[in-house]
């Protein structure tokens, strides 16, 4: 059997501390599998520069000059790391037949990626890296994770737990992903759609050892509303089931108030009625805050703008 072409797409913004030693490390690994044939020596790593405003393409076209493994991907600007991803994985499927995706910072351990292609010759499609543990991640990023995790499959988003963008896909994989067609991605939502056969890895994450984590916070959250909105309209729902819930709160206030009109005492109570038109007033406004953020969804979408641009592609 001929051997598999591999390419590993590693998306980068910003990335000119970690690149060095993440490339002196990957291919130091392909070179390895190549070797030992696990792999065709038509394999390739991909870096997709991310529109980056450092000195990270001029660190990929080195490597590209110097290492016939290395190509380069320049995109004309920052479109995030889920479209940077998708730029590098349509532009590998034309020339290897698995892809595995992994972050610059290599936090998630490549020594799983053998294994991962060893999955693959057993005819896996898609194989998941999932974090086994995650000591080594600062207790502010490990809770905001876990607590994006629960979110997500609170909200009724289906996603294999632990596992970021550390994954293989094959060739038909990949071709099926180009099909979803949307512009809100969430890539780890997505696959688990496709269907194929399916399998998983497992592995401990490792500390970023460079630069620093391009998700804070507030780039997390709106990933998640990103990820429910795109998945799920179970927030809708919950407008229903609150609108539900308030109707039952009036009925029992007026139960109260005819009651305590038979009694011949009046009902009092300027601050009651002051506090309950701001309650519902606030209630009604994150109710509407959830129907637009599906509209503007709506919007991107029907706008069907491309993802990303080229700007250059290096072999
Ligand atoms: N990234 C990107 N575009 C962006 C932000 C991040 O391509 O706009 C890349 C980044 O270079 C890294 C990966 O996405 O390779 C994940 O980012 P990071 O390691 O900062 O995220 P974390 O591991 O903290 O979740
Ligand atoms: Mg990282």
């Amino acid at each position: 059997m001929e051997n598999s072409i591999l390419a590993i797409v590693v998306p980068c913004f910003n990335e000119e501390e970690s690149l060095p030693k993440s490339n002196e490390r990957l291919l130091g690994l392909l070179d390895s599998m190549i070797l030992e044939r696990q792999v065709s020596n038509e394999s390739y790593i991909l870096y997709v520069d991310d529109g980056s405003r450092d000195r990270t393409w001029q660190l990929i076209a080195g490597y590209c000059q110097t290492d016939a493994h290395v190509r380069g991907l320049k995109l004309a600007g920052n479109v995030g790391h889920q479209n940077a991803l998708m730029a590098g994985l349509e532009t590998a499927r034309e020339d290897s037949d698995m892809t595995i995706s992994i972050d610059a910072d290599l936090q998630d351990d490549i020594h799983s990626i053998p294994e991962m292609v060893k999955k693959y010759d057993d005819g896996c499609d898609i194989v998941y890296g999932v974090r086994r543990k995650r000591t080594t991640d600062t207790f502010f990023k490990r809770t905001t994770a876990q607590m994006f995790y629960k979110f997500m499959s609170g909200m009724g988003v289906k996603s294999v737990y632990n596992h970021a963008d550390f994954r293989l896909m094959s060739r038909r994989a990949v071709n099926a992903l180009c099909q979803y067609e949307e512009r809100n991605l969430f890539l780890r939502g997505l696959v688990p759609l496709l269907g194929y056969k399916t399998d998983s890895v497992y592995y401990d994450r490792l500390e970023r050892e460079s630069g620093e984590s391009k998700y804070p916070l507030s780039k997390m959250l709106s990933f998640a509303i990103d990820g429910v909105t795109s998945f799920s309209v179970k927030p809708l729902r919950l407008i229903f089931d609150l609108g539900l819930i308030f109707l039952l709160i009036s009925l029992i206030i007026l139960v109260y108030v005819i009651v305590a009109l038979c009694r011949g005492n009046g009902v009092q109570g300027w601050a009651s009625l002051m506090l309950s038109i701001w309650f519902v007033g606030g209630c009604v406004l994150i109710c509407l805050s959830i129907i637009a953020a599906y509209i503007g969804r709506i919007y991107t979408e029907g706008k069907h703008r491309p993802r990303y641009n080229i700007e250059k592609y290096m072999k």
